[in-house]
């Protein structure tokens, strides 16, 4: 048997142990967190949604009329109509003809590439490709291939020298960790000339991208015919929780037929497909809040320059700060909740080794207030170390 204590003792030696902190309320800037008063500043919530009264409600009304449980699974009792409401919503709102939730997007993703990849077949992905994408090339036992970051011409190579039956590539729209966009039209050109998919993760462009909210493929101008496979999650800027896919006729009913993190798990919450739908309807008549984060981006960047801060070249919400070692990010993010601004280290694995990060999001719900007294906060850790009593 291995030793549990030991490994965890060596895992906290390098920086690298885990730790969840409580939260009191909902999410918002302002939280009581661990009992401290602080500024939140690692969500995903980037529309300010999670806490919308109309969310709120959309959640009540939707468990008076369906209950608090789904019952079974989709395929058995669990298909309410509040659910098949969202998908017909999420089709017309991305411009495609059918669309499916999964529970998570985590489940999506294994779902998806379970159910197009097999034994014989090929993903290709983006070396910073989300974990949960990788994880899903794993459980389809086709063969993984990752490809230098963002880099089409290295994709291309790959895909050439290929000689799988059926190969998949697959990118995160919006890099989680980096928060900087994939380049979707060289991908999609790579995967047309070599006959392949294109899968995208737009776990963190959707709702935010593009002139309506509907994403990265928004942002380019890309449609269906170049990515024929689109995902995005529910729990990130549209303040509720769960995830989709969407596409072809014959995808969403492969998918129906074939994902096994599909056909056996229960079914979200109706009332939280209601919650989805109350937020898709927001992106439409609220789409300040998009206006606002851009100048909450705009903002915060150049801040970040004036100070001479090291930060990455992201035009998204998610703004990290490159550290280097896994201890030293601890250590900063420690130091600035100590000061009332909370932001996660972000550590091997789930960036590359020597690239633990503090990652800053920012949501539409900031002040420009907030957002100085954290600039003022950065400087003082970042560029005063020093003379800091
Ligand atoms: C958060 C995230 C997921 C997982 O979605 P959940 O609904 O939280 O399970 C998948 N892909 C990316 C890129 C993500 O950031």
């Amino acid at each position: 048997m291995k030793n549990l204590t030991q490994q965890l003792v060596e895992r906290e030696a390098a920086g690298l142990y885990r730790r969840r902190r409580i939260v009191e309320g909902p999410q918002q800037p302002p939280m009581v967190v661990d009992g401290r008063a602080v500024l939140n500043f690692c969500s995903n919530d980037y529309l300010g949604l999670a806490n919308h009264p109309k969310l709120i409600t959309a959640l009540q009304q939707g468990a008076e009329r369906y209950g608090a449980g789904s019952g079974a699974a989709h395929l058995v009792s669990g298909h309410s109509r509040a659910h098949h409401q969202l998908e017909e919503e999420l089709a017309a709102f991305t411009g495609r003809p059918r669309a499916l939730l999964f529970s998570t997007g985590y489940m999506a993703n294994l779902g998806v590439i379970s159910a197009l990849l097999g034994p014989g077949d090929a993903a290709f992905e983006d070396r910073l490709n989300h974990a949960s994408l990788l994880d899903g090339a794993l459980l389809s036992r086709a063969r993984l291939s990752r490809y230098a970051h963002a880099d089409a011409s290295a994709l291309s190579a790959q895909l050439a020298a290929s000689k799988a039956q059926h190969k998949m590539v697959i990118s995160d729209g919006v890099f989680s960790m980096d928060g900087e966009i994939a380049p979707l039209p060289p991908l999609a050109e790579a995967a047309r000339q070599h006959d392949a998919w294109l899968m995208i993760d737009d776990a963190h462009g959707f709702g935010v991208l593009g002139e309506r909210g509907a994403g990265t493929l928004e942002h380019f101008g890309v449609g269906e015919e170049q990515v024929p496979v689109l995902m995005a999650t529910l729990g990130k800027a549209l303040g509720s929780f769960g995830a989709f896919v969407a596409g072809s006729e014959s995808l969403i009913e492969t998918l129906i037929n074939h994902a096994r993190p599909y056909i056996y798990t229960t079914a979200m919450p109706a009332a939280q497909a209601e919650v989805s739908r109350a937020a898709l309807r927001l992106l439409h008549e609220e789409a300040w809040r998009r206006e606002q984060l851009r100048s909450s981006i705009h903002y915060f960047r150049n801040g970040a320059a004036q100070l001479g801060l090291p930060m990455q070249d992201s035009p998204t919400a998610i703004q990290p700060l490159m550290v280097g070692s896994a201890s030293e990010a601890l250590r900063l993010s420690e130091a600035l909740y100590q000061d009332g601004l909370w932001i996660s280290a972000i550590r091997p694995p789930t960036v590359p080794e020597g690239s633990a990060r503090l990652r800053i999001t920012l949501s539409a719900a900031h002040d420009q207030e907030q957002i100085a007294q954290l600039l003022e906060a950065l400087d003082k850790h970042l560029n005063r170390r020093q003379s800091a009593p």
